[in-house]
């Protein structure tokens, strides 16, 4: 069986190191907000090449306070990708902002910058892009566009860390942006974590005495806060696994590159089309298909596992029943939703099992 995702390098590689760190957090009888914390927001700005890291508890946590921090709140729009996982729109859910979805660019599926000027009125204060699958949306565009229109910018990196775009990385472009450790994303954690990145002083402030229930001093409460704190044992996780970060993102590009030559004269599906100016760092690898379902089928018979991101999107989602959004109203990401489809990619995939995937879909289209 080839799974669609696995840790076998990805996190068991390190187990001597990760369980090290974990005792040393454990005899060192500090477990919040401690040593390994101030080394992981040091170590992710200094790589990532952002002033500022604060880490959180999750992905969406950064993203809320990362709106907060902005002050965003019932009077004000923000734009967001009518195709993204749907932690994006909540986060703006939760401040009560209005969600203002973006159709995506048809090849890099990611938010499409001509049509976010046209999606902007009086009440827009953010832009929220998406790296979606680990490209980077078109960040020059976007940032210009928020300056003509006076607007902040959260960038969503939770899958694109490492990611660049015009050699800039991802989440050092916005005014305040948010990541995450999940387990499988390129920097996981052994559990829940995330981090905002931000370039400015106050929003830096605000995000560490936000996150420890409005407090910088014991006792002393100067914002309505929350606990949302990165774990100390994740953050020593995340050290560990933080140095192995970019090796595992040129393993992730070689996989990918495997695949696209494997897979760029067969007709009947498309390849991930990456812009120029992006270093696509694949945290996904997705191929359009118009025959997903009997593809996937087909694959699994060969034990072959793949994955769907993602199946509906957040218009048409229950949750967001309440928004009066039908079918038909975001045509490019309904048909994303159909069509995508994500490969096995993850370190640790041998060149051997991409070429056997690779294999099993042609001899699908034979
Ligand atoms: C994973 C993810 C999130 C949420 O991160 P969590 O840590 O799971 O809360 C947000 N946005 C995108 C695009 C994601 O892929």
């Amino acid at each position: 069986m080839i799974p669609f995702n696995s840790f076998k390098k990805h996190t068991l590689f390190h187990k001597k190191e990760i369980l090290d760190s974990i005792e040393k957090v454990f005899d060192s009888q500090w477990y919040v907000l401690g040593n390994e914390v101030e080394n992981f927001e040091s170590s992710y700005s200094n790589l990532t090449k952002v002033k500022n890291t604060v880490g959180v508890a999750s992905g969406l946590d950064a993203l809320v306070i990362a709106l907060k921090a902005l002050n965003v709140g019932p009077s004000d729009e923000v734009i967001v990708p009518s195709n993204t996982y749907i932690a994006t729109w909540l986060a703006i859910s939760a401040v009560g902002a209005k969600i203002i979805p973006v159709e995506p660019d048809i090849n890099t599926f990611n938010i499409c910058p001509i049509s976010i000027e046209k999606a902007i009125t009086k009440k827009t204060k953010v832009i929220m892009p998406v790296h979606l699958y680990g490209q980077s949306c078109d960040m020059d565009a976007i940032m210009k566009i928020a300056k003509k229109y006076n607007l902040f910018v959260v960038e969503d990196n939770a899958q694109s860390q490492l990611g660049t775009w015009n050699g800039k990385y991802t989440g050092s472009f916005g005014d305040i942006n948010a990541t995450s450790f999940y387990p499988t994303k390129n920097l996981g954690a052994i559990g829940e974590a995330g981090a905002i990145t931000t370039n400015t002083e106050s929003y830096k402030i605000f995000a560490k005495t936000y996150r420890n229930y409005g407090s910088n001093e014991k006792y002393v409460n100067i914002i309505k806060g929350v606990n949302s704190r990165i774990d100390e044992l994740q953050a020593g996780i995340l050290n560990v696994k933080l140095k192995y970060l970019k090796e595992f993102t040129n393993e992730r590009k070689e996989i990918a590159a495997r695949y696209n030559n494997n897979l760029k004269d067969l007709r009947e599906i498309n390849i991930p089309y990456v812009s120029p100016e992006a270093d696509h760092v694949y945290h996904l690898y997705v191929i359009k298909t118009s025959k997903r379902e009997e593809l996937i089928k087909f694959l699994l018979e060969n034990n072959i596992q793949t994955g769907i991101h993602y199946p509906i999107p957040p218009h048409l989602q229950k949750a967001y029943s309440e928004l009066g959004f039908k079918k038909g109203d975001f045509p490019i990401a309904e048909n994303m939703s159909k069509i995508c489809l994500s490969l096995p990619l993850y370190p640790g995939l041998t060149f051997e099992e991409v070429d056997l995937v690779c294999d099993r879909i042609k001899k699908f289209y034979r």
